[in-house]
């Protein structure tokens, strides 16, 4: 099994906002450095803030969904686990591909998960934890469906051909 550290240790904060649902590629958006987002690339999707929840953001908006730390969003709840959310991959094997989730809230960890996608079945991936059970998706739709974006994106850059060492 090969180790890969993708995306978690940039020098530049790459983190989505907790509370982004994210639903479809906007590579229209003029988001800079597009391979280097937090979830592979520019997202469109609805905001899942308390209160919010089912709101479209505007394409200004999701500038804050895509990148965190977005203390200027109004729909940004005062009282949150975190402010961002980091994903990468760390490890990746023919049959499993291993994405860990950290979460920032002040620019400090504040808390990790670790999620497995099984290249055999193709299901999203799920969490990784012991006496868990093994079908349930991670409790956060806005964070699961983060983790499945990522995903789709880091597993179309690599390829075919890379996917399957
Ligand atoms: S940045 Fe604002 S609009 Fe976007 S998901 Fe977060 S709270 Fe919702």
């Amino acid at each position: 099994m090969r180790t890969i550290i993708a995306n978690l240790h940039s020098r530049k904060p790459s983190l989505a906002c907790p509370f982004f649902v994210p639903t479809e590629r906007a590579d229209d958006l003029a988001l800079p450095h597009p391979a280097r987002l937090p979830l592979g690339a520019a997202w469109r999707g609805r905001c899942a803030a308390p209160g919010h929840e089912q709101a479209i953001p505007d394409n200004k908006e999701l500038e804050g969904c895509n990148l965190g730390y977005a203390k200027s969003c109004s729909r940004l709840p005062e009282h949150r686990k975190c402010d961002a959310v980091r994903l990468g991959v760390v490890k990746e094997s023919r049959t499993l591909i291993s994405l860990q989730l950290i979460f920032e809230s002040g620019y400090r960890p504040a808390g990790q998960e670790l999620l497995e996608y099984d290249r055999g079945t193709g299901q999203p991936p799920i969490p990784h934890r012991l006496g868990m059970d093994r079908s349930s998706p991670y409790p956060e739709p806005s964070v699961q469906r983060q983790a499945e974006c990522f995903l789709q994106t880091y597993l179309e850059r690599r390829g075919p051909d890379r996917a399957n060492p």
